[in-house]
């Protein structure tokens, strides 16, 4: 027998339930797939019945691929595999064993063969292919000991409109393709949350678009290339990003001039929902997503967050809401923001925090500070108007 022939077959979960939408969720995720491994040499990726299958013409990093494959949203399990365009079952076993020798170092392991026959006009049903492949598999390669209950390796022989065969599947993130759910507007400051709300938020298949609050120069470029490179790591995950970056400062200085200072925080947090809300509604994205968690900073009581809220029409996505710091860390340190977002930069709400923030406020009270802000509107659409757009690809 030649050379077998090496591919990926690509496995992904829930997208496979949503009926008539079925082909719109395969579609986005073989153009993500396609994509993501654009660079790593010349492929076809094409739909196999519940799979997507990746076949390589050129040569290319086995590692490299996988890595990139593992960070795309709606993938369960990638599986590299061999494939036989000639599906005839002497030469399915016989490729088993070449494949088996192929692929381990050492062969006394035990082992099971599991078949699925997704072509019913194929002569032999899985039953009967994973006991042939299975004895021959014993014949050839004696070490090996079959446990159906238990084993260490499942040998996995699919016939589907070419036959493939594979041992490993390495586990994908799950989640939905990402654009199959529409498109909102990421928060996104330098701390360690907000990048772990946009990905958990993309995961669910959702675009993101994203806006930083900029307060030069009581913020220094540092703080906003750092906010940048955060938006990079998380592109990674979520593809490109629209990075709006609005000039803050005089909106905060004039909250600090007409409002008490204990107020300033949730005021200043209610503004940066009113600006958020206005550009996403310009930009197509139908909701805010936010790094809080409940009782986390004194701007994060219930209290807090209800006072936030209440300036918003669009719904707000707090995915984080129930979350420890430390599951928040662990999980950003697994898309590796973590680094990133430890640098010591300062960001503006650290910058005109009032030493005894309120931690309950009432909205009639902050509703009765704002209204001293007469000039705000104005500002609004003037820190509107200014935005910078960065495109992070
Ligand atoms: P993070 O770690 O995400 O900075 P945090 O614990 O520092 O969160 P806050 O400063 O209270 O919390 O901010 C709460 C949320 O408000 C952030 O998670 C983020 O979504 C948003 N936010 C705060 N500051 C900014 C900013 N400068 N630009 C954009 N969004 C911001
Ligand atoms: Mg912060």
């Amino acid at each position: 027998m030649n050379k077998l022939k090496k591919a990926f077959l690509v496995k992904y979960g829930e997208i496979a339930i949503k009926g008539k939408n079925r082909y719109i969720f395969e579609n986005i995720l073989a153009d993500h797939i396609r994509d993501a491994i654009k660079p790593c040499g010349d492929f076809k990726v094409s739909k196999e019945q519940g799979r997507i299958f990746i076949e390589p013409f050129s040569d290319y990093d086995d590692d490299e691929v996988i890595n990139r494959l593992s960070k795309i949203f709606g993938i369960v399990g990638i599986c590299p595999v061999i494939v036989l365009d000639d599906m005839d079952f002497d030469l399915v076993k016989e490729a088993a064993v070449i494949y088996m020798k192929d692929e381990y170092e050492e062969l006394n392991f035990t082992f099971k063969v599991e078949a699925r026959r997704a072509d019913k006009r194929y002569p032999l049903n899985s039953m009967e292919i994973a006991c042939e492949v299975g004895a021959h598999l014993l014949d050839n390669l004696p070490q090996l000991k079959v446990d159906v209950k238990k084993p260490e390796v499942k040998v996995w022989v699919e016939i589907r409109s070419r036959a493939y065969i594979y041992s490993k599947i390495i586990k994908g993130l799950g989640g939905m393709p990402v654009g199959s759910n529409g498109k909102a507007m990421l928060m996104l400051s330098g701390g360690i949350d907000s990048p772990v709300a946009g990905y958990l938020v993309a995961k669910r298949g959702v675009k993101l678009d994203a806006i930083y609050y900029h307060s030069h120069p009581y913020t220094s470029e540092r703080a906003k290339q750092k906010v940048i490179d955060l938006a990079k790591i998380v592109s990674k995950y979520s593809g490109n990003i629209n990075l709006n970056i609005v000039p803050f400062t005089d909106i905060q200085l004039y909250i600090y001039e007409q409002c008490p200072h204990e107020q300033l925080t949730i005021i200043m947090r209610r503004i940066m929902m009113i600006i958020a809300e206005k550009v996403a509604e310009k930009n197509g994205a139908l909701a805010l997503v936010t790094g809080e968690s409940i009782g986390q900073v004194a701007s994060q009581t219930i209290q807090s967050l209800a006072a936030t809220n209440n300036v918003c029409n669009m719904p707000v996505f707090r995915p984080l809401i129930g979350f420890d710091k430390q599951e928040i860390v662990e999980i950003s340190e697994k898309i590796e923001t973590y680094e990133t977002s430890i640098l010591p930069y300062e960001d503006c709400c650290t910058i005109f925090v009032a030493k005894h923030p309120v931690t309950k406020p009432s909205i009639k009270s902050i509703e009765r500070s704002e209204r001293r802000l007469e000039k705000i509107d104005d500002m609004i659409e003037e820190a509107i108007n200014n935005i910078e757009l960065v495109k992070i690809k």
